[in-house]
C-alpha cells in the first residue's frame, strides 16, 4: 500500500501518457483546429479529421508507418460512426493509408481504375470516383466535396466545411513549399491559377489547409497564386529569375530532387515549348 500522495502521483501519471482526452496521438503531430477539427500534418501530406455527429470525415491518409498510425488516431475517434474518406488526389503520399480501412466509402476524383493503377496501388484504390459536387451532411457541419478538375492532376478534389469556412485545399495549394509538377498525372500551371480563383470566387474562405505546410488563412492561396505567376514570369526573363530565386528562397522542397525553383522553371519552360 502507497501513501495517498503517491496514488495521486500515479494517478496523475498515468493521466499524463493517456492524454486529456483518454485517447493517444500515437506520437503523430495534432493541431487541434476546434473540439470537433483537427489536422493532422505530414508523415505524408496534411490530414484534416472532422468529427461529425454520426460521421467522421477524413482528407487524405498518410503514407508509410505514419498512415498506420493515423488509421489508429482515426479509428479511436470514430468508436461507432461512420468513416467517410477523401483523397485529394492520386499522389500515395495522400493515399497510401486508404487500405487501412475496412468497408469505408474512399471517394477520389473521376480517374477511373486503369489510370489510378498505373500510377498507384490496388490495395488503396478508393472505390468511389468523383466528377462532380456531393454535400456530405455531418450533422453539426456540411462538407462540399468537389473535384475541381485539373491543376496538381487531372482530378483534383477539395473539401470546403460551410460552416467553418474551411478548404481542404490538397496540392492545389502549399504553403512554403515548392509543388511537385508532373505531367504525366496532369500537372498544368495555368489550371492551378484557374483552380484556386475558382476556390476563392465560389467558396467564403476563412482557413486553408494546405497539401503540405502550416495551416493559415486565405492569404496562403494568394501567396501560392503569386508563386506560380511569379514563376511563370522568372521563366521568361533572366532577371526575373534571379530576383524570383530570392523571393522563394525559403520554400521547401518535398518530394526532394523533385520539386524546387529550378524544376519548376523547367517545367514551365517545357510547358511553353509544348504549346509552341
Ligand atoms: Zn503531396
Ligand atoms: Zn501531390
Amino acid at each position: 500500500m502507497g501513501s495517498p500522495s503517491s496514488h495521486l502521483f500515479l494517478f496523475l501519471f498515468f493521466l499524463s501518457l493517456s492524454g486529456i482526452s483518454g485517447c493517444s496521438n500515437y506520437g503523430l503531430d495534432v493541431v487541434k483546429v476546434d473540439d470537433n477539427f483537427f489536422m493532422l500534418p505530414g508523415e505524408g501530406g496534411n490530414s484534416s479529421v472532422v468529427i461529425g455527429d454520426s460521421v467522421i470525415l477524413v482528407v487524405d491518409t498518410k503514407m508509410k508507418q505514419g498512415a498506420e498510425r493515423f488509421h489508429r488516431w482515426v479509428e479511436d475517434r470514430a468508436k461507432n460512426k461512420r468513416i467517410v474518406i477523401v483523397n485529394t488526389h492520386i499522389h500515395k503520399d495522400h493515399t497510401g493509408g486508404n487500405h487501412y480501412y475496412e468497408n469505408v466509402e474512399i471517394i477520389a476524383g473521376d480517374y477511373g481504375t486503369q489510370f489510378w493503377l498505373a500510377n498507384n496501388s490496388r490495395e488503396d484504390m478508393p472505390n468511389r470516383w468523383l466528377s462532380d459536387t456531393i454535400v456530405v451532411d455531418l450533422g453539426n457541419e456540411k462538407a462540399v466535396i468537389e473535384n475541381v478538375g485539373q491543376a496538381h492532376t487531372f482530378d483534383d478534389v477539395i473539401v470546403y466545411l460551410e460552416n467553418r469556412k474551411v478548404v481542404c485545399a490538397g496540392d492545389i495549394v502549399l504553403n512554403g513549399y515548392h509543388p511537385y509538377l508532373d505531367e504525366t498525372v496532369g500537372s498544368n500551371v495555368d489550371d492551378y491559377i484557374v483552380a484556386m480563383d475558382h476556390i476563392t470566387d465560389k467558396y467564403d474562405v476563412k482557413n486553408v489547409v494546405p497539401g503540405h505546410g502550416d495551416l493559415g488563412t486565405a492569404q496562403v492561396i494568394k501567396n501560392f497564386r503569386q508563386y506560380f505567376v511569379d514563376m511563370k514570369a522568372a521563366s521568361e526573363d533572366i532577371d526575373q529569375t534571379d530576383a524570383m530565386r530570392k523571393k522563394y528562397g525559403k520554400y521547401l522542397n518535398l518530394p526532394v530532387n523533385k520539386a524546387g525553383f529550378d524544376q519548376t522553371i523547367k517545367f514551365i519552360r517545357s510547358n511553353a515549348s509544348l504549346r509552341n
